[in-house]
């Protein structure tokens, strides 16, 4: 049997926190509480956990800079929480490391099912070298993709473009990241190269590339994959 998800909810808002604590304790998941970001320190001093919820804007500090500073040592998925929904923020969140963003207010099925999308990874991608998404399979270790049990020819960046996204499913990466993993480059003029490797990679591995099932798009941030 598969132990309760561990979460840490940093939120200073503390109608908010309760009514998270108790939604998603009565879907199984166990919540610790933090209302500032020294509190969260002592948190995940005391314990290990699944994920972070976390709001950006508390009474210490910036949510940014504590992404920034867990980073260093810390590869838990990171679930932002903001009220502010500007897309700008959202991007630098992802860029320092967040996993993915919810705006508030936000439907309880939504923030289950991004948990979930997020946590599934870390418990089991890790051990899995290979994934099977459809009637997509991807061997991370022999760095080949099959369709239909048939061999799809990839091109070197759509590859390391498609491993980077699919070795993280539910997270959003930036255009920002994409460009660095495939051309070590950060130039925003640059985003139409990603786009366009996703077009490619839609074309080869998506069943109706108008509406991909895995290769989804964060309209202005970036994509993520879904397995
Ligand atoms: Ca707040």
């Amino acid at each position: 049997m598969i132990s309760p998800l561990q979460v840490l909810l940093v939120e200073d808002d503390f109608a908010i926190r309760r009514l998270l604590v108790d939604r998603l304790a009565a879907n199984h998941v166990q919540v610790s509480e933090a209302g500032s970001l020294g509190d969260a320190r002592l948190r995940l001093g005391e314990r290990v956990v699944d994920l972070i919820l976390l709001d950006l804007g508390l009474p210490d500090g910036d949510g940014l800079g504590f992404i920034e500073e867990l980073r260093q040592w810390n590869d838990v998925p990171i679930l932002v929480l903001s009220a502010r929904d500007q897309e700008r923020e959202k991007i630098r969140a992802l860029d320092v490391g967040a996993d993915d963003f919810l705006g508030k207010p936000f439907a309880m099925g939504e923030l289950l099912a991004r948990i979930r999308a997020l946590t599934r990874r870390v418990r089991s991608s890790r051990t899995e070298p290979i994934l099977q998404a459809g009637n997509v399979q991807i061997d991370f270790a022999g760095l080949s993709v099959l369709r239909d049990g048939a061999a799809v020819h990839l091109t070197p960046i759509e590859l390391r473009l498609l491993l980077l996204l699919a070795s993280q499913p539910g997270r959003v990466l930036t255009y920002r990241q994409m460009l660095l993993a495939g051309w070590s480059s950060a130039d925003p003029d640059l985003h139409h190269y990603v786009r366009i490797v996703i077009g490619h990679l839609r074309r080869k591995l998506e069943s109706d590339p108008a509406r991909p099932a895995h290769l989804l798009t964060e309209t202005g941030i970036g994509y993520r994959w879904q397995s």
